[in-house]
């Protein structure tokens, strides 16, 4: 991914792509100290921007390093990159982390840094695949409890259990892991948040030890505007087997119907494609108050 032409910005200013390198002694790459965001631009416009620097700059807050740019710099330069780019569809990645000023634990002294990215990426999930709904197994590790980790900083670390989810997932031939919590109530997959349809209702679980995802709040305001009652709760494994519908939300996945997660299963209803086609329009400007 890193020998390809174009721009990246790097600390505040556009340098190549493959010259956007770090120090193999960050502070970052050793105790995780980094976070980072992730964003669609459908025709040239960056989906819910603001939401996305914020959350950005909080992230890095929970962890204990404040960012010297704002969450309107950050816009900037996520605009800006697009445009270096020539790019009108695409994933934007800004990632904030703790540089190689210091090593060992304490990161004190280390200088917080910043870097956007931009590609073209088509579809998160093999389109053929997602028309049919992914089958997603149950993950080996579970959403650790918040007292244990920063669970609502969108946090480099906490990828560590997603990637071993989505390997293993992946290894037993299924698209993607669904994820429980310490609790062993039902959490998220390993990169979105789950919804489940039932008798009309809209379930997701509180999102109380994984992120409330942007992706999400606009999915449940397109529920609600559809007259469709949205109810957010603890959900526990055991009821998966009532619920007909599933579907997973993120920046990337954006609306991703579900076949099946572990011995459940479900269909994909017009309900779900109904929001689906919602959250298309609404980020691609033809649906607007939303
Ligand atoms: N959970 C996890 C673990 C994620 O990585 C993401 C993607 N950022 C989400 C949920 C969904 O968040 P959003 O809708 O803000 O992209």
């Amino acid at each position: 991914f890193d020998d390809r032409d174009g721009f990246i910005w790097f600390d505040g200013k556009l340098v190549p792509w493959r010259e956007a390198n770090v120090h193999i002694l960050t502070h970052a790459m050793h105790y995780a100290s980094s976070v980072f965001e992730g964003q669609r631009a459908y025709n040239g416009v960056i989906f819910k921007l603001r939401q996305h620097s914020e959350r950005l700059v909080n992230s890095a807050r929970i962890l204990g390093f404040d960012l010297p740019w704002s969450a309107e710099e950050i816009d900037a330069a996520c605009n800006e990159v697009l445009k270096a780019n020539g790019l009108v569809d695409a994933y934007v990645r800004p990632v904030a982390w703790r540089g190689s000023e210091q090593m060992g634990v304490s990161a004190q002294a280390t200088k917080p840094h910043l870097a956007v990215a931009a590609w073209e990426w088509g579809k998160y999930f093999d389109p053929a695949v997602a028309a049919k709904g992914l089958r997603l197994d149950i993950a080996p590790w579970r959403r650790p409890a918040p007292h244990t980790a920063p669970v609502h900083s969108k946090a480099s670390g906490l990828y560590m259990i997603a990637t071993m989810s989505k390997h293993h997932a992946e290894g037993r031939g299924y698209n993607d892991a669904l994820m429980f919590d310490w609790r062993g109530q039902v959490a998220e997959a390993t990169g979105a948040n789950a919804f489940f349809f039932k008798d009309g209702v809209l379930h997701t679980p509180t999102p109380d030890c994984f992120l409330n995802g942007i992706t999400r709040q606009t999915v449940m305001e397109l529920a609600a505007k559809r007259g469709v009652q949205v109810v957010e709760r603890a959900i526990w494994p055991e009821e998966l087997e009532g619920f007909e519908q599933m579907f997973i939300t993120g920046s990337a996945a954006e609306v991703t119907f579900i076949q099946s997660a572990g011995p459940w299963n479900f269909e994909i209803g017009d309900l779900s494609r109904q929001l689906a086609r919602d959250y298309d329009d609404l980020v691609n400007g033809r649906l607007v108050n939303a």
